[in-house]
């Protein structure tokens, strides 16, 4: 009987392919294996084994790679993945492989070091290489780079014996992080949690643990215990972060506890840095990563934790191609390779809670901040009492309060999430809002750049001085606040005070958010004004009042998540107050003083609020009591997307427990000129609802412009 493969390819498909395997070559899964598909040579991955049909034909593997091999338990993550999220297995493949190269140990080149010696002529361009040109051994290119000189002048510096010429690798390894260097000394709660963390790594078997702990109560440092604990064992690490919290100060922090920087891991790095933490990790010699979400399909062969820091935020869901939430997946990946993770945050989601609350999850508790720092007080100001001045966003007791604190040298922090100046441009002569031109989307006026902005889709155009429709000129004029306009408002109130906006319009790379985070941070911004940006893991040691213009904003539209995140965001946000030894307070502008969330922020209940927003859940069948998913139906005519989403319905599969909801039009009912409809299944906590959707979407085919999408536990209701 002749043996055959299974052969998956990172490529758009469903499964793995059979192939015949030629005799003398010895194959396991998970290895390497180039084998013919179409007309092309292609590299996949063994799946799995079987035996040949007599009188079928079977194309032949051509040859097995000389590299490692994906894991077994990689590979079941692999499957779960797809299986789980209805995504195509050979897409998910592609997640893990990225770089072919990066299977290839690193190219050998010559680089260079100092040689110790004084070089003869040492002129002031080769005295900069030896001063910049570093970290050592480098390419001629790279010291030639960081020095700001022209290669040649590396190479006449080797010539006058000023460098020595090596050869290593192109891609280096990374240094290798030091479990047993001190940290900061601990508090005795912190040292008590961190003990309790460790614990759990020495089990060595899956475990999930929450870390909730107040903003700055140093879950960092809480942390950073379990991974010494980990690292001690031998094993690889994984902090998966939000992108936006992944700074240069954020690893500067590991690198202070390990004594060397670890590799990130993020959408924004070349294909050089890619490949080369790809490769160390592969090969089980990284032992400390830092990423962001898709970090979690790196294949660590030896992984002993993994922590998902700011386990509530959003942007662990990625939303387009494999959808998936990287906060859930981490837990499966640790359940299917039995080791730890440890979620972490200051305000978990109500899934986490309910898991500790139910005993699945060890919950490992921070009441307080370090030393002299305490919680910030949060009130709230009735927007229907304290109205502020006509065509203006900034009532009494904010500016109050900004006087106070800023009169001291201390800062405030204004936030608002909405970038640009206004988010309604309004023709007064005919009543013509501007809208995107092939998305549902008012544009929002940007007077920085002068500029009519769509957020979604990121079209813009100059703002027009007449309205498109009526032609009346000058008739435009703004509604609502952004961070500029409110920032406007802030120097307008004091005009002696430094004020700075920080969204992703004023911040967007990271050199100049690390700059502005430097000068809030050394006290040259009086008044910040920041949309999410700010939410984010900073400590501003003089910042002690933080208002917010907005605290409606979260609460609109339909997503039974709005009350949770509002109280999430604003948790954070309020908690940036009062780092250091200055106390800090918060103050909440809003029109519905009597919404669940703001009562039980301004009280300082936590427990009110879950307990309140579980039992709303738990009426209601959803998450964490119940299952959803969202069906979302696209495509360019809308009466074809229409009958699509009815086609849809009508092929429902039968089974207890499934409620569907719609199909309706979505919120966004076009976008980028595609018209979009959804629907919501709703199930019952016993319902396998993965396999229920996958069985549904595998009776309808669609025409190829045409796009039917499942999204299972769906975060966004748009
Ligand atoms: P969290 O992640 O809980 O918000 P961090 O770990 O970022 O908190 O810590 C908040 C701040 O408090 C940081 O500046 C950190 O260095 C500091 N910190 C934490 N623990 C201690 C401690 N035991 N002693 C002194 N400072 C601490």
């Amino acid at each position: 009987m002749n043996q055959t493969a299974q052969i998956l390819f990172p490529v758009n498909v469903p499964t793995a392919f059979d192939y015949a395997v030629p005799a003398g070559l010895d194959l396991a899964r998970g290895d390497f294996v180039f084998a013919p598909i179409g007309k092309q040579m292609k590299l996949g991955v063994v799946w799995g084994f079987g035996t040949a049909e007599p009188g079928r034909e079977l194309k032949s593997i051509v040859d097995r790679k000389a590299t490692r091999p994906l894991s077994p338990d990689m590979l079941d993550f692999i499957d779960w993945t797809a299986r789980y999220n209805g995504a195509s297995l050979g897409n998910v493949l592609r997640m893990v492989i990225r770089n072919y190269k990066a299977l290839d140990p690193s190219a050998i080149v010559t680089l260079y070091r100092p040689s110790g010696n004084s070089p003869k002529n040492l002129t002031p361009s080769r005295a900069a290489v030896l001063r910049e040109g570093g970290p050592w051994p480098a390419r001629a290119s790279e010291a030639a780079a960081r020095a700001g000189v022209s290669t040649g002048v590396v190479k006449g510096l080797v010539k006058a014996g000023g460098l020595v010429a090596e050869s290593g690798p192109v891609d280096p390894p990374f240094p290798e992080p030091d479990a047993d260097l001190l940290g900061r000394e601990l508090t005795i709660g912190q040292k008590e949690a961190g003990e309790d963390l460790a614990a759990q790594i020495r089990t060595g078997r899956f475990n999930v643990s929450l870390l909730d702990g107040v903003t700055g109560s140093g879950k960092t440092e809480v942390y950073f215990e379990a991974v010494a604990e980990a690292l001690r064992r031998g094993k690889q690490c994984l902090i998966l972060v939000p992108e936006i919290a992944l700074t240069q100060a954020g690893l500067r922090r590991f690198a202070e506890r390990f004594g060397a920087e670890p590799a990130s891991w993020h959408s924004q790095m070349g294909e050089a840095a890619r490949r080369r933490v790809w490769r160390e990790v592969a090969q089980g010699r990284c032992k400390l990563v830092v990423g962001a979400r898709s970090a979690l399909y790196l294949p660590f062969p030896k992984l002993g934790l993994i922590v998902v820091d700011e386990e509530h935020d959003t942007s662990y869901k990625q939303e387009e191609g494999v959808i998936y939430n990287a906060r859930d997946m981490a837990v499966v990946r640790a359940h299917l390779s039995g080791h730890s993770v440890i979620l972490a945050s200051a305000t978990p989601s109500l899934e986490s809670l309910h898991n500790a609350r139910n005993g699945k999850f060890a919950h490992i508790i921070l009441p307080e901040r370090p030393g002299a720092a305490v919680l910030p007080e949060i009130g709230l100001v009735d927007l229907k009492e304290h109205v502020p001045e006509k065509g203006k966003f900034l009532s009494q007791p904010l500016l109050d309060a900004i006087d106070v604190v800023t009169a001291r040298g201390e800062q405030a922090l204004l936030y608002l999430n909405r970038r640009g100046y206004a988010p309604l441009i309004i023709c007064r002569s005919c009543g013509e809002k501007l809208k995107s031109p092939d998305t549902d989307s008012w544009l929002v006026q940007h007077k920085r750049t002068g500029r009519a902005m769509c957020h979604l889709t990121g079209f813009s155009m100059p703002m027009p001085r007449e309205c498109p429709k009526c032609h009346t000129e000058d008739s435009l004029t703004s509604v609502g606040p952004g961070v500029e306009r409110v920032a406007e408002e802030a120097q307008e109130a004091f005009p002696n005070a430094r004020v700075e906006i920080l969204s992703s319009d004023t911040a967007g790379n990271p050199a100049e958010l690390a700059e502005r985070m430097r000068r809030m941070e050394q006290g040259e911004i009086d008044i910040l004004v920041g949309t999410q940006m700010v939410v984010k893991g900073h400590n501003f040691p003089k910042l002690t009042f933080v208002g917010v213009v907005d605290g409606d904003l979260g609460l609109a539209g339909g997503d039974p998540r709005a009350g949770e995140r509002t109280y999430q965001t604003l948790v954070q946000v309020a908690g940036r107050a009062g780092r250091a030894d200055k106390p800090g307070h918060a103050l909440i502008q809003t029109h519905q003083p009597e919404h669940e969330a703001l009562v039980a922020l301004a009280a300082g209940d936590r427990e009110m609020f879950i307990g309140v927003e579980l039992a709303m859940r738990e009426m209601l069948g959803l998450p964490p009591y119940g299952k959803l998913a969202a069906v979302i139906f696209w495509g360019p005519e809308a009466a074809k997307v229409d009958a699509l989403a009815k086609k849809f319905l009508a092929a429902a599969p039968r089974a207890d427990g499934i409620e569907i909801l719609g199909p309706s039009e979505a919120p966004i009912g076009r976008l980028r000129g595609m018209f979009r409809r959804r629907l919501f299944v709703q199930a019952e906590a016993s319902v396998n609802l993965s396999k229920y959707m996958a069985t549904w979407r595998s009776k309808i085919r669609t025409a190829s412009k045409y796009k039917i999408q499942i999204d299972i536990d769906p975060q966004s209701f748009m």
